[in-house]
């Protein structure tokens, strides 16, 4: 490629970094190599492969092995797992989460939405993986739903050695996340951004510029969280703020039944819209980010 075409396409193409993907997920066990190019086609230049259970952050570590220096992994136990706890397979995620690709501990956390594990489990199984990142120096990568202000509690144990905190898939209020920044929290975005129909969450959060940059971070939380641009609720600014080229991404190859890594650049150009700032300043504050919090190397 000449270099003419190649600055042309830094230009066109935003960079990007997807702090969240779970590409263990089956969806992906036929394609992962397209899922993976179509990716850094759109502009999204690293992945961090979400570790849910002992089993898939072993997967995701051997991911990163497989596509160095694009896949980083996480390894954690979701709330949802936290029933699946055993002392046996505790050892096995601390060897894995000791590995240098492995670059956060989680997802952790609370989700009493569901409560698939008993909430008493949750937090048991969470404050075992917070004491693992404030040994190990790795930034927790936490799950919340309606689980706020047993979160903050818990952490608040912890704040004095506390790593880096990211508040993954942000759903709440404005309240909670002004109450994750106080504590000097990072928060991450999804595609949840176009699902938000209340007055008091995300889009609100955005269009009050209350996020700082140097604390947002992007994600896919692929195969979910597909960004329907098309829901009707969208601002026209916001519709308007979508490139043709990241539109082609979004549409050619995600869906609801699985979305991927491809639509972040959508997803930004949403955030920057909502926020009234360039799509280019928000991918460059979020990669940024996302390479200080996590130690991407190059
Ligand atoms: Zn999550």
């Amino acid at each position: 490629m000449d270099e003419n075409k190649l600055m042309e396409q830094c230009y066109e193409n935003l960079i990007v970094i997807d702090v969240g993907a779970n590409l263990t997920n089956k969806k992906y066990s036929r394609d992962l190599d397209s899922v993976i190019q179509r990716a850094k086609d759109s502009g999204v230049q690293k992945i961090m492969v979400t570790g849910t259970s002992v089993k898939c952050s072993k997967e995701a570590l051997r991911l990163t092995r497989i596509y160095p220096g694009t896949l980083y992994s996480t390894a954690g136990i979701h709330p949802h797992d936290a029933k699946s706890y055993t002392d046996e397979t505790w050892d096995e995620l601390v060897e894995v989460a000791k590995n240098p690709e492995c670059v956060a501990i989680g997802e952790c956390g609370l989700d009493y939405n569901r409560n698939f594990s008993e909430p008493d489990e949750q937090r048991r199984v969470f404050e075992k993986q917070i004491e693992l990142a404030c040994e190990l120096k790795k930034p927790l990568f936490v799950h919340e739903r309606e689980a706020h202000d047993d979160l903050l509690e818990i952490l608040g144990k912890f704040l004095d050695k506390l790593p880096p905190v990211l508040i993954h898939c942000f759903t709440g209020t404005t309240e909670h996340a002004m109450n994750y920044l106080d504590k000097g929290f990072y928060l991450g975005l999804t595609g949840y951004l176009c699902k938000d129909k209340s007055d008091t969450g995300v889009r609100k959060l955005l269009v009050d510029n209350l996020i700082p940059l140097d604390r947002l971070l992007v994600e896919t939380d692929a195969p979910f969280m597909y960004p329907n641009t098309r829901a009707s609720k969208l601002p026209v600014h916001v519709k308007d703020g979508l490139t043709e080229r990241s539109m082609t991404f979004l549409h050619r190859y995600c869906t609801f039944q699985r979305n991927e890594p491809c639509s972040l650049p959508a997803i930004v150009e949403m955030i920057a819209a909502f926020m009234n700032k360039k799509p280019e300043e928000v991918a460059l504050a979020t990669a940024f980010n996302a390479l200080k919090l996590f130690g991407l190397s190059q």
